[in-house]
């Protein structure tokens, strides 16, 4: 295992981290704290402050005098030159962060370093760009002799509640188009992933950000994400996480009728036909479900693969995942760490036994791994169910695991069929070298994304979202711009 960076070894020696909020780092109000861990140990790493209502209606007060006072007299241009330097911070710490980001949630040092930082900060200077270009627009009326134009306005204050599979990435994701589009904010992180956050506050006062513009409130969902969604002095809600908290979200900002964005779970389908390069699509479907341990929003988990190559593609992903190498994340050549938590360990393990119990066989997988070296960690093996159908537990529930359940399929109608029998509609992929067959598919699956003979794509610049219970609102591009503005409409009488 590589020395860990000297800065992560004294940002761990701390101990303890605090809250931000007002441009001051403090202890939750009740002093109360929790410990989050390193799930390759089962090890505690660190404790953090936990966020109550006082601390939440606290920051809450500073958001709010930031966004009438010193944010709001920062022009457009000082604004994206914040959000650039605030990308040029994060990228001269990118190996401090990724090492961070692998010891409090998992994943291999080479997914954290080579995907999540990039994208963190390619999101920063990608709408580090839009501060200058929110434009409003004159419009021709009828209605008499009158000048009317529109003003595209931030928010005010906006929560920011994200999980624990992308920790840093999805606080970029959510803090680079607020903060682009004027507002101020409360970020929450996961209970279980706070620490790059914590970093990443440090980093925003040494880029200017002033005081209040961001705060960072560790802590639990049940009082400080709750107390977020139901504060008055809220306008905006953008969430990712568990479609069953989403929900609560929606429910609890009825009270002022918030603005809320729903980025949530899925049960992707990929579609295989028999005229695929095959080779490609047992790549891309292991890649489409093994990425991130299958801790990914998207992942395709419902594998299906025309009869003709049906057995073809079983065998081809299941040597895809014999071959993954189980370890700590900050081994070198590791492929898989392991799971975020005892809780998601004891959930996937839990679908394991639903997928033998109806009848599913695992091809490859299936419990746990035997090595001893590996006993304290929560891993779970890459599993392929066969055999199964679209109506089993397996096909029909978001897992959140390494565990993918392939499925046959007729033809294109058929596909196209058992793929939309979902409440979700996140992702799909489609693998064909027929052009008219690829755009068929694309335009009849239910997704917000549809990636044809590639999978898991994403870019700054392009929208990010789901159909159906997988959510409402998109993230990323101009769409995103949506989110974190209101429009006014001006009329001047020229009569
Ligand atoms: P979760 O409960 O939905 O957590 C997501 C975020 O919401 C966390 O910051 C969480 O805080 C917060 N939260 C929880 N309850 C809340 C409430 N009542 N009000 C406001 N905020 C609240 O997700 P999870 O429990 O960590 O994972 C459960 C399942 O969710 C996973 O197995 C997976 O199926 C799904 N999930 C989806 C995504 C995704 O990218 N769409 C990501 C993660 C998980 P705490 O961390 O303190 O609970
Ligand atoms: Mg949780």
């Amino acid at each position: 295992m590589p020395a860990t960076d000297p800065r992560v070894e004294a940002f761990l020696a701390a101990g303890q981290t605090k809250l931000l909020i007002g441009g001051n780092w403090v202890d939750a109000a009740d002093g109360a704290t929790f410990a989050t861990l390193n799930p390759a140990a089962d090890e505690p790493l660190m404790r953090c402050a936990s966020a109550g209502a006082q601390d939440v209606d606290r920051a809450v007060a500073a958001a709010a005098a930031a966004a009438e006072g010193s944010w709001r007299k920062i022009t457009p241009s000082e604004r994206g030159k914040l959000l650039w330097r605030i990308a040029d911070l994060i990228e001269r710490d990118a190996d401090a962060l990724a090492q961070l980001e692998v010891l409090d949630m998992g994943k291999p040092l080479r997914l954290a370093r080579d995907d999540d930082l990039p994208m963190a900060i390619d999101h920063f200077r990608y709408f580090a760009g839009w501060a200058t270009k929110l434009e409003g627009e004159t419009i021709p009326v009828s209605a008499g002799s009158y000048l009317n134009y529109t003003v595209r306005e931030p928010l005010g204050v906006v929560g920011l509640i994200i999980p624990w599979n992308y920790p840093l990435m999805l606080a970029a994701w959510k803090l680079a188009p607020a903060l682009a589009c004027g507002n101020t904010c409360l970020l929450k992180p996961a209970e279980q992933t706070p620490l790059t956050a914590v970093w990443l506050g440090r980093l925003l006062a040494e880029a200017g950000l002033p005081p209040g513009v961001v705060n960072i409130l560790t802590g639990f969902g049940e009082t400080a994400g709750a107390a977020i969604t139901g504060h008055p002095g809220v306008a905006g809600v953008a969430f990712t996480g568990s479609t069953a908290v989403g929900r609560e979200i929606v429910r609890a900002s009825a009270g002022n009728l918030k603005r809320t964005a729903l980025e949530l779970g899925g049960k992707s389908p990929n579609v295989v036909f028999a005229d695929a390069d095959i080779d490609a699509a047992v790549a891309g479907a292991a890649h489409a479900i093994f990425y991130n341990m299958g801790q990914d929003c998207a992942a395709g988990s419902r594998l299906f693969v025309q009869a003709d190559v049906y057995d073809e593609l079983v065998a081809g992903i299941s040597a895809k995942a014999a071959a993954l190498r189980l370890g700590p994340g900050l081994e070198e050549g590791v492929d898989q760490g392991p799971l975020v938590s005892r809780e998601q360990l004891d959930r996937v393990t839990g679908y394991l036994h639903a997928g033998v119990a109806d009848g599913a066989v695992a091809a490859v997988g299936g419990g746990r791994p035997a090595d001893a070296r590996l006993g304290r960690g929560y891993y779970v093996e890459p599993t392929v169910f066969a055999g199964a159908t679209n109506t089993m537990t397996i096909a029909r529930e978001e897992i959140f695991g390494p565990v993918v359940t392939v499925i046959p399929f007729r033809d294109a109608d058929d596909a196209v069929l058992q793929s939309n029998a979902t409440s979700y509609g996140l992702g799909a992929g489609v693998w064909t070298r027929d052009i008219k067959k690829a755009h068929r598919a694309a335009a009849a699956l239910k997704a917000g994304s549809v990636w044809i003979n590639c999978y898991n794509v994403y870019d700054a610049a392009s929208p990010f979202g789901g159909y159906k219970e997988s959510g409402f609102g998109r993230e990323m591009g101009r769409h995103n711009l949506e989110l974190y503005t209101q429009v006014k409409s001006v009329w001047v009488d020229l009569s």
